[in-house]
């Protein structure tokens, strides 16, 4: 049995939280790299059987270590349960569709990561779910939109990449009115740093893939939420359709979280640190970042959010001709649509995670031809500000 964690900080936690030794007393967690299990007798088969989730019977159901990955991300959240996933897409798609059904509505806020303007967009209406988008950042839009009946509401706060903050209390309150159930994807924000079920939420998404490996090395999710939903609605869904995480890449992910709180304090501090010192440079329109004195929605991004994320973005002066220009003369930030990784990873989201938007909706979400978001890692800051200032030299 592991431990009771409840007294404990989340550091604390995110070390010991879940762990069981197998017989072998091992110091790390073990990785059950094992897709059955097997019984000593026909009747503890059919045992298993009758007295679902007592031990383990299959990989596409549970596995330890896949378990003490869910234990662990469920401390962190201050959740009741969590479910992982093979990636942070099918997290989020699973995470709605296990809410939804043909005849139901889904209001979300524009201003997405691609693939969950995708689901929203093109995937839910086939099925016969209604969805309707708003500005996140204009509760009238979303006061109209939930004035009717609705069963989910989906959102990212800060955005992608124009980093926008969502008021979720006051979000939260309407869609409750409307009968829905509030689902964040709270990858922007990092995890442990904005906690979106105290703040109203009922389901809390992440790509594991970012911040919680956060060395570029696999792909994972979690969907959080209560047990209810968590056991009766997502947990069915995930294990008849299979979208299993696999036990290798759940202990990475569990390494991961040792290191976690270190890493996104280190982030997230020399974000701010970069955001600082190039705030008011000549060479850009604006810098945003949400715990910048500058940024519109400074007080509710530092009332929602701890610390202010580990994303920066730059509106660069001359459009896309001096912003391929900069992002190719950087010597230390890397060119990666990636992000939440140890690498400092810089993107011209114009013509890479939003170039499938026609050029009237990027307008509308305010995103830029000189518009580039750093995903700032953990590197030295002083060197990062000096690639930045070497790379606007060039221009
Ligand atoms: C990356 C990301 C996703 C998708 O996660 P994958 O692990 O790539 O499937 C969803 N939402 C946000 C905000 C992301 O950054």
């Amino acid at each position: 049995m592991s431990k009771d964690f409840a007294d404990w900080h989340p550091e604390t936690a995110l070390i010991q939280g879940g762990l069981e030794r197998s017989q072998h007393m091992e110091t790390a967690e073990a990785i059950y790299m094992t897709s059955g299990y097997v019984y000593s007798s026909a009747e503890e088969a059919e045992h298993a059987f009758k007295t679902d989730g007592a031990r383990y019977v299959y990989s596409r159901y549970a596995n330890p270590t896949v378990t003490t990955l869910q234990e662990r991300l469920r401390l962190l959240e201050g959740a009741e349960a969590c479910v992982t996933t093979s990636s942070g897409m099918s997290a989020v798609y699973n995470a709605l569709i296990a809410l939804l059904k043909a005849g139901d509505r889904v209001v979300a806020s524009k201003a997405l990561f691609g693939s969950c303007q995708y689901i929203i967009n093109e995937i839910l209406p086939r099925y016969g779910v209604e969805s309707e988008f708003v500005d996140g950042t204009d509760l009238a839009q979303w006061e109209a939109a939930l004035s009717k009946p609705t069963q989910a509401v989906f959102l990212e706060t800060p955005s992608n990449p124009t980093l926008e903050i969502i008021d979720l209390p006051a979000v939260a309150e309407l869609a409750h009115k409307a009968g829905a159930t509030v689902v964040v994807d709270n990858v922007f924000a990092t995890p442990g740093n904005q906690k979106p079920l105290e703040l109203g939420a009922d389901v809390v998404i992440y790509s594991a893939t970012k911040h919680i490996d956060g060395q570029g090395r696999c792909m994972g999710g979690a969907i959080l939420g209560t047990q209810e939903y968590c056991k009766e609605k997502v947990t069915p869904f995930i294990r008849h359709t299979g979208p299993s995480l696999s036990p290798f890449n759940a202990w990475i992910l569990l390494k991961g979280l040792e290191t976690l709180p270190l890493r996104i304090e280190r982030q997230c501090e020399t974000a701010l640190k970069i955001a600082k010192y190039f705030e008011g440079n000549d060479a850009f329109e604006k810098v945003l970042y949400p715990h910048l004195e500058s940024h519109p929605q400074v007080e509710l991004a530092r009332k929602q959010m701890r610390l202010g994320g580990s994303m920066v973005t730059f509106d660069l002066k001359g459009g896309k001709d001096k912003a391929f220009k900069f992002l190719n003369a950087l010597k230390v930030a890397t060119i990666s649509n990636n992000l939440g990784d140890s690498k400092t990873l810089a993107t011209h989201p114009a013509t890479t995670t939003h170039q499938r938007l026609s050029d009237e909706e990027r307008a509308e979400m305010g995103i830029t031809d000189g518009m580039l978001r750093l995903s700032v890692g953990l590197e030295n800051a002083d060197d990062l500000i000096r690639d930045l200032d070497q790379a606007i030299a060039t221009l």
